[in-house]
């Protein structure tokens, strides 16, 4: 698997394309696999505010490096690979990749179940993937559920046998969730995908294409939802330590190429 490290996280470097046939290999795998925990890939799509929230969050980040893959959910992300790696790569937000796998459902004989928002929203949102890309929908259930009502809302996910479990209960409350049950939910793949399900629900608005080709889907988001500010902070702080982290890297490097011309010069007087 092609993937990077950012500020302790392996990250893939694939676009969509490549995503997309790497899930449709984990699904294959997952169908022959007898136990729920062998049987089970989860799928982080990961933005730059979850990446600065597991920089103090061990298990967070554990979780992430522990997925089967982590995409490059945001801009931040995208810039902290030109930064400290020194690659281009693709954005693979979690709402297009969802809508690339429920466009590829009925041909690919994919069944997807949706889990997350509030009650109403994963109804709406599966009847328009239904009608828009024939999207096979074995079952939804909204985000809202009790201690005592998850035994019951899992039974249900495994007795619809899904082969795609998207889980919308927000970052990181979802990918929480996921690792909490991974032993329990008998899905080849697993998702988080944050708040997709209101935005494919019709309830939300994506940013539009401009802002998404300019890397500026944030600001949309601010502008729509002023209230995310306190969590959107996270954003200057994680580009600032992008920013010293790009800037230790290179010190590093600069004093690695040092060291070696100081040894190269030693050997060469040795010899005269
Ligand atoms: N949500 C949920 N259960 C909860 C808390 C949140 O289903 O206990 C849903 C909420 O209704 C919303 C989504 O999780 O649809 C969170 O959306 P947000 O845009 O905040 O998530 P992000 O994309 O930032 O991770």
């Amino acid at each position: 698997m092609a993937e990077m490290e950012i500020l302790g996280a392996r990250i893939s470097d694939l676009d969509m394309v490549e995503t997309v046939c790497a899930l449709a290999a984990y699904i294959d795998v997952g169908r022959q696999q007898n136990t729920a925990d062998a049987m089970m890939h989860h799928i982080v799509t990961l933005n730059a505010e979850i990446l600065y929230k597991a920089q103090t969050d061990e298990r967070l980040m554990k979780i992430i490096n522990n997925a089967a893959l982590v995409t490059a959910d945001g801009s931040g992300i995208v810039l902290a690979a030109r930064e400290l790696c020194g690659k281009e790569i693709e954005r693979v937000t979690g709402i297009d990749l969802m809508q690339e796998l429920c466009r590829q459902s009925a041909a690919c004989g994919w069944s997807i179940y949706l889990l997350g928002a509030a009650p109403g929203v994963a109804e709406a949102a599966a009847k328009n993937l239904q009608e828009q890309y024939g999207t096979i929908i074995c079952g939804w259930h909204d985000g809202y559920f009790s201690e005592t009502e998850q035994a019951w809302v899992i039974g249900e996910i495994n007795e619809k046998k899904p082969d795609i479990l998207l889980v919308a209960l927000g970052a990181p409350r979802q990918e929480f969730w996921i690792e909490d049950n991974q032993d329990r939910l008998r899905v080849p793949l697993v998702i988080g995908v944050g708040g997709c399900f209101d935005v494919i629900s019709g309830n939300i608005k994506r940013a539009p294409l401009a802002f998404q080709r300019m890397g500026l889907e944030w600001l949309w988001r601010l502008i729509k939802e002023p209230w995310r500010y306190k969590r959107m902070l996270a954003l200057p702080k994680f580009v600032l330590l992008v920013k010293r982290e790009a800037r230790r890297k290179h010190a590093q490097m600069a004093e690695s190429v040092r060291r070696n011309v100081r040894r190269k010069n030693a050997d060469d007087n040795k010899k005269r």
